[in-house]
């Protein structure tokens, strides 16, 4: 699987799919001297995410995520608002404030605007040479090349409205299976612009129900108000490879079905996954021990989290948030808890039979491939759903 680039050389690397795993992969490669073409299918960066807003999280490391990006060349010129204060409700209706003394997440924008993270990215690559062709559905690769698709299945959806509204800024997280099935319902809220969404994690069918009941609860508990509410939704795929190769083509991001389980925050493991594959290709190491080495342990402990936290519902979400927020360092705590440990590594065995991604067929990982998935992928684009 190894291979050494030669930066000389005048042969393109290709990368198939520029969100922010395969914009990170251009950027180190064009660091680095290589000539790289980045395809991308649709006609712009960031289409699926339209202005959302995520939170880029900020506790898996003692160091704050913004260090690291510089430190790894990466800009961090785009929009980021520090989270530092939220509240949390039970299914009780109960609140629980939460504080930390530096931000728990960085909220920020995603999409082709400008400000957002996909904007920032694609404008360093550009100043960087990379050559970016939009509307470039890649379908085979046959030069060197990395593959950073998204995701193949719908382990988990996250489906609601962005708005304006004259609300202050803030977040608001609610965990209640009535309203996300075993996931979290939310809403984000900067310079009068939001998202709420329900992101549920089973009962996908009755998304619809979920989302009307999500915005019933925020405008109950904390006066939403939405102006010209627009639909929105996405798919995460949580899935533990045994390799990340798909022939000698590394896979980065959703598409090797790197993840949080437990959450859904995999913007940074999709941007260091990015960076590992174009360090691979650079210095002829091999990508499935590179990975394994920075990134297994993190999700394998998301996946333990997921585990546990499927075993909690409506009955003990209350004592669950409480715990949260009487943290005197949630920070170091939530460090702690997406970090290894001999008990999750233990309770690893347990969790990897329990849960399961529902990205079935492990040799999916084609660009061209015409499989369940790849076909479901297209079903999507044309507006079905993917998850059966
Ligand atoms: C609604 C929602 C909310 C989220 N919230 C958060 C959050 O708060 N915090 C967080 O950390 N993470 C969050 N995530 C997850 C995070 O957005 C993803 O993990 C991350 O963006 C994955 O990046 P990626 O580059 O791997 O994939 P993608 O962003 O999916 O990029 C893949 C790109 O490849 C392109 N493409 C596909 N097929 C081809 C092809 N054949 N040829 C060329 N191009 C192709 C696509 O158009 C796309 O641009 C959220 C996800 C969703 C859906």
């Amino acid at each position: 699987m190894k291979s050494i680039i030669n930066s000389a050389s005048d042969e393109a690397i290709e990368i198939a799919g520029a969100g922010v795993a395969g914009l990170a992969a251009a950027i180190k490669l064009a660091q680095a001297g290589c000539r790289v073409v980045l395809h991308e299918m649709h006609d712009k960066v960031g289409y699926r995410f339209d202005g959302d807003f995520q939170g880029l999280e900020n506790w898996t490391e003692e160091e704050d995520v913004l260090n690291v990006l510089k430190e790894k060349g990466l800009t961090t010129d785009f929009n980021v608002v520090p989270c530092q204060e939220g509240t949390l409700y039970g299914p009780s209706g109960k609140s629980y404030e939460v504080k930390t003394d530096r931000p728990l997440f960085y909220m920020i924008e995603r999409g082709p605007g400008s400000g957002t993270l996909d904007s920032a990215l694609l404008e360093q690559a550009l100043s960087l040479g990379v050559e970016v062709r939009f509307k470039s559905r890649l379908e085979k690769m046959e030069n060197e090349g990395i593959l950073a698709i998204g995701p193949k299945a719908a382990d988990a959806i996250a489906v609601g409205y962005h708005f304006g509204t004259d609300m202050s800024d803030g977040y608001w997280v609610i965990c209640d299976d009535t309203l996300a099935p075993k996931g979290y319902a939310y809403l984000l809220v900067i310079n009068g612009r939001g998202t709420v969404k329900s992101c549920m994690f089973s009962d996908f069918k009755n998304e619809k129900l979920y989302v009307k009941r999500t915005v019933e609860a925020f405008e109950k508990r904390v006066g939403l108000k939405m102006q010209d509410p627009k639909p929105h939704g996405g798919y995460g795929n949580f899935r533990l490879p045994e390799s990340a190769y798909s022939g000698r083509h590394p896979l980065v991001g959703e598409h090797a079905g790197f993840q949080d389980a437990l959450w859904g925050f995999g913007m940074r493991l999709a941007i260091y996954s990015g960076i590992l594959a174009a360090e691979s290709l650079l210095c002829g190491k091999d990508y499935d021990r590179l990975w394994k080495k920075e990134l297994k342990a993190q999700i394998e402990t998301s996946i333990v989290n997921r585990a546990l936290y499927d075993l909690i519902d409506n009955r003990f979400y209350d004592y669950f948030l409480a715990l949260v927020a009487s943290r005197k360092d949630l920070h170091a705590s939530m460090r702690k808890q997406y970090g290894p440990s001999w008990m999750k590594r233990l309770l690893y065995p347990w969790a990897s039979r329990h849960y399961e991604s529902r990205r079935k067929d492990v040799s999916c990982n084609h660009v061209d491939c015409n499989c369940i998935w790849c076909r479901s992928r297209l079903c999507d684009e044309k507006g079905e759903s993917s998850c059966k």
